[in-house]
């Protein structure tokens, strides 16, 4: 028989940073709120000596678990899908902090052209730069409307960093300084400037030097430990929502944590949530959490499948473009990198930090001109030094045999005599890609999986052998002695590593025709339901998501307490 508990203020569907600033924010308000998290709870003491890269970086300790839930995947619509079996393409996080407790903490903000890029790219170029099919569309917020909640974000995480010069104007400055700089990272920035681009520290949530946020919550300074990204930090020295946010929201006395909570559905009536249904993992029981409000903030897979499985808003349709559940989910292109092998220089490239490195948007947004180009936007190019681990790190310029002496000796050589620059190409939205419930594949519970539908289109693969060309030419003035880089991106295949960067399926926009949520995230079909993270991006930009998360989280928080008041949609 199923439970029923009862009504809180506000019940969230999963705790990363999405849900964990949410809570805080609504807490100190006054309310009372549940956070519901699938996995377990954790603590930085779980992270004390685990430096461990076979557990961590190639067994996923920290991520979901896909023999009890994935996703299918299919580059078309002719053909069935398959599900991801094992992790390649991105990892899925789980547990109370998310994905933010194992991130790597690089927090650029988007540019202002990100959030106007359909209507600035017609004003610019004309309408006809935009190919059949890509569905890209305004955000229904300006980059300027945004800077205050980026700003909010970037102090509670204590953001370490210097302006972007090419990047939309700051209200402040970063709360703290950049961090070291490297001799690789020197000499990047050196070569930079003098090939006329524009460097800066890339903006990191590992802490350049011991602080204190506006909450009180102090945290000590980064040790460049290298295991970082698919790691938890056991110094607390990088932002996450469990030793940044969700502490506020604990303190309140108002917040309650339920992990081993898998929220299944969102229950509705006339156009109003009424709480959420959820299984206690651990013994299998079915739970009804009645709420005056849901935030649904379980990342851009659950968002979208919790809201199709609970039968609220409209499914997005491919063949028609109508609909907006589902609807306008985008990825990246991270290809366009370069690798360069040096015979005399060494790098010591083992030490490292998850956000060390340095940046240049010259080829990012519409920071130069396109008229030329059978591209719109682009990608931010970056150095970094997260530390090259032992396993993992196995550079061998092209032509080496991939097993044996060969493949040994050489990578024994350019372990410490390689440099790799990569970057993250924006990707567009286009009418056939898209994300919906699966037909054949079912989750542990028996729920359809989420489906994708999605491949790299004329536009991507311009625009990874552009950036690809870009970070040769930048490598070669680095005095590379061989460069590898990439001459043509193929289609998209779901078995590499590229970025847990996806986005879209509760997209936001100015209107209800052409989205499913506000600029508060709040759902346009039933107002007293949020949806956050970056399912909200109707398409994605240039960089890491996260920042960009974070500030729309809280101005969700922000449009809540005023929904509270005054109740309806907020814009
Ligand atoms: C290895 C890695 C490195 C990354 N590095 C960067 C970086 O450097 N910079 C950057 O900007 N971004 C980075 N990201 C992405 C970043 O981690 C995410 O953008 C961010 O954490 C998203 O926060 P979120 O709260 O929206 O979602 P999540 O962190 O995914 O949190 C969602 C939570 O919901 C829970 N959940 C899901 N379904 C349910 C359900 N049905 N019921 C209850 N709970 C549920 C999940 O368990 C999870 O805890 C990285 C991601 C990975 C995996
Ligand atoms: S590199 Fe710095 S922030 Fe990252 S896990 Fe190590 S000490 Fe923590």
């Amino acid at each position: 028989m199923v439970k029923t508990l009862p009504k809180t203020d506000v019940v969230i569907a999963g705790v990363g940073w999405s849900g964990g600033i949410i809570a805080a924010e609504l807490t100190k308000a006054g309310l009372n709120v549940v956070g519901l998290e699938r996995g377990k709870e954790r603590k930085t003491e779980d992270y004390f000596m685990v430096h461990d890269e076979l557990r961590y970086a190639l067994r996923y300790e920290l991520f979901q678990d896909l023999s009890k839930e994935t996703i299918t995947f299919r580059s078309n619509e002719k053909i069935r899908a398959l599900p991801m079996r094992s992790y390649g393409s991105f990892l899925i996080g789980t547990g109370l902090g998310g994905s933010g407790v194992h991130w790597n903490g690089h927090t650029y903000r988007f540019l202002p052209y990100d959030f106007q890029i359909r209507s600035k790219t017609i004003e610019r170029y004309g309408k006809n730069k935009l190919p059949p099919g890509m569905s890209i569309q305004d955000w229904g917020i300006t980059y300027d409307e945004l800077e205050p909640y980026y700003d909010k974000f970037e102090k509670t995480a204590g953001i370490s960093g210097s302006p972007n010069p090419l990047g939309g104007k700051r209200s402040n400055p970063y709360p703290t300084p950049p961090m070291k700089k490297s001799p690789s990272l020197q000499k990047f920035t050196d070569v930079a400037t003098r090939l006329n681009l524009h460097p800066y520290p890339l903006p990191s949530a590992n802490l350049s030097e011991n602080y204190t946020n506006p909450d009180g919550i102090a945290r000590v300074a980064c040790q460049y430990c290298g295991y970082c990204e698919r790691f938890g930090c056991e110094y607390g020295a990088k932002a996450d929502p469990v030793v940044t946010v969700i502490p506020v929201a604990n303190k309140t006395g108002k917040f309650e944590i339920r992990s081993h909570s898998d929220v299944r559905r969102v229950i509705h009536k006339g156009g109003k949530a009424t709480g959420v249904m959820y299984i206690d993992v651990t013994t299998g029981e079915e739970i009804i959490q009645p709420a005056d409000i849901v935030v649904v903030a379980s990342y851009v897979f659950n968002n979208t499948r919790l809201l199709l499985l609970s039968g609220l808003g409209k499914p997005y349709d491919p063949s028609t473009g109508k609909g907006a559940i589902g609807k306008n989910y985008a990825y990246q292109v991270v290809k366009g990198g370069a690798a360069g092998f040096f015979e005399k220089e060494q790098f010591n490239t083992y030490a490292g930090a998850g956000a060390l490195g340095v940046s240049l948007d010259d080829y990012n947004g519409d920071n130069f001109d396109h008229s030329n180009l059978n591209f719109i936007h682009g990608g931010v190019i970056t150095l970094a030094q997260a530390g090259a681990r032992p396993i993992q790190n196995n550079p061998v310029p092209s032509g080496t045999a991939t097993w044996g002496k060969e493949f040994k000796a050489n990578s024994l050589k350019y372990a410490n005599q390689s440099l790799s620059i990569g970057s993250q190409g924006s990707s567009m939205s286009y009418q056939h890609h898209y994300l919906d419930l699966d037909p054949t594949y079912k989750d542990a519970f028996g729920d359809p999986l989420i489906r994708i539908t999605f491949d790299f289109e004329e536009q991507d693969r311009e625009l990874a052998k552009f950036l690809a060309l870009k970070s040769s030419e930048i490598m070669k003035e680095m005095g590379a002695d061989h460069i590898d880089y990439l001459k043509d991106l193929g289609p998209y295949e779901i078995m590499t590593y590229q970025s847990t960067h996806n986005t879209g399926g509760v997209i936001m926009g100015a209107n209800a025709g052409d989205s499913a949520i506000n600029n508060y995230c709040q759902m346009w079909d039933a107002d007293n339901v949020f949806v956050v993270g970056a399912s909200s991006f109707p398409q994605n930009a240039g960089y890491n998501p996260t920042n960009t998360v974070g500030a729309l989280a809280y101005r969700t928080a922000e449009g809540i307490l005023s929904y509270r008041k005054k109740g309806g949609l907020l814009v």
